[in-house]
């Protein structure tokens, strides 16, 4: 019997495990993937890594800025470029723009910022937690799908909302009208992901990102390869939400190579339709359309249960960070109240 049973190692269970455990309360933290993450995501290539989930990290509020410093410090993350592009509807020049806040990225892939989050936590991957039930002690008690069975007297759900739906549905005599109310009305947008590699002798383009503005197909291009030290390129390209959600269950060859055709004629750079190699990713649930305005979402039920992720309040990873500071300051509150490090969580890893 732990404590406290946390359903997800994104940047929100991470953040709230480590509120958790630094205030010495035991904490499990349930994944179904075989890394950390969630969508901070990198995919190890043949002789590369590209980040196929979060870009890059821009820092507004003192939490982000000071994990920035810390892993900056530490030569995990650096500035990326002083410049980003845009590109408008039918227009073809690139715009430039010094963004406000410079975008951090990791040489070795985005995914080290949640290795260095989940230092010292007890973390079980690969186990889906699909089911959770109140026993009669009135402790949960969470089944995975590996029939891995955890016990604890209050549970985070650190998961995109509409996976908190389906998990929770069976749940749902004992959750308030207000709590199912909200946790229904958050939706996701999609995304498809194509990662697609190119020979070393092609000309480097003179940008490392583009956002598409209303563009039907794309969403952004980024040159991924130059995060790293190596000679050879390759770009990660996320669709559209529009694209994604037509074309969501299509066979993903295809899909990738009408995004890397859309890119190659929208940016004038015919070769970007001929990658030596290419992978697509689908993203179900990528990016919250409608979050909401709290911090976290508590449920009224005996024992604690509260939600949390990058749709309580934004739909970046900083959001996603605050949430879980929320959530573990929530149940801190029903527990016993002990003293929590707050941002300084970050100096004791
Ligand atoms: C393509 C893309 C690009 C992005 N670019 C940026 C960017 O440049 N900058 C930025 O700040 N943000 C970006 N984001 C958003 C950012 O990645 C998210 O806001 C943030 O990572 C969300 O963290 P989270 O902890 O809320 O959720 P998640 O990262 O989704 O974590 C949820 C975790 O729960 C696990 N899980 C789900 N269901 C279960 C279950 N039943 N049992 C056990 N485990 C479960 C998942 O495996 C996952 O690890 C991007 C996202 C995408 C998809």
């Amino acid at each position: 019997m732990t404590n406290i049973a946390i359903v997800g190692a994104g940047m929100a269970g991470l953040v709230c495990a480590q509120q958790l455990t630094q205030a010495g309360y035991s904490v499990r933290v349930i994944d179904k993937s075989r890394g950390v993450g969630g969508r901070v995501a990198t995919r190890r290539l043949s002789d590369t890594k590209a980040d196929h989930g979060a870009c890059y990290l821009k820092p507004k509020g003192e939490l982000l800025q000071h994990l920035v410093k810390l892993l900056v410090q530490k030569g995990d993350l650096e500035v990326w470029t002083d410049t980003l592009h845009e590109l408008e509807p039918n227009s073809s020049s690139i715009i430039p723009n010094s963004p406000s806040s410079l975008p951090y990225t990791a040489p070795e892939g985005m995914n080290v910022i949640a290795k260095f989050l989940a230092q010292g936590l007890e973390i079980h991957r690969e186990q889906r937690v699909n089911s959770i039930t109140l026993n009669s002690q009135n402790h949960w008690h969470l089944i995975s799908d590996t029939n891995e069975e955890f016990t604890a007297s209050s549970v985070v759900i650190a998961i995109p909302a509409p996976q908190a739906v389906m998990l929770l549905e069976p749940l749902a005599q004992l959750l308030d009208n207000s709590f199912w109310k909200k946790l229904r009305s958050v939706e996701f947008y999609p995304a498809l992901t194509v990662m697609a590699g190119y020979a070393d002798s092609l000309p480097q383009p003179e940008w490392k990102a583009i956002t598409f503005k209303d563009n039907p197909v794309l969403g952004w291009i980024g040159l991924d390869s130059s995060k790293r030290k190596i000679a050879r390129s390759h770009f990660v390209v996320h669709s559209s939400a529009d694209f994604a959600e037509r074309y969501f269950e299509s066979e993903l060859p295809q899909v990738g190579q009408q995004m890397l055709q859309t890119a190659a004629s929208t940016l004038n750079l015919l070769w970007l339709n001929n990658p030596q190699w290419m992978q697509v990713h689908r993203w179900k649930y990528a990016f919250p359309k409608t979050p909401l305005e709290q911090s976290c979402l508590a449920a009224e039920t005996p024992v604690p249960l509260v939600c949390c992720g990058d749709w309580c309040g934004g739909n970046l990873v900083e959001s996603a960070m605050h949430s879980g500071i929320a959530a573990a300051e929530h149940i801190n509150n029903k527990l016993e109240q002990r003293k929590l490090p707050g941002i300084n969580f970050l100096d004791a890893l």
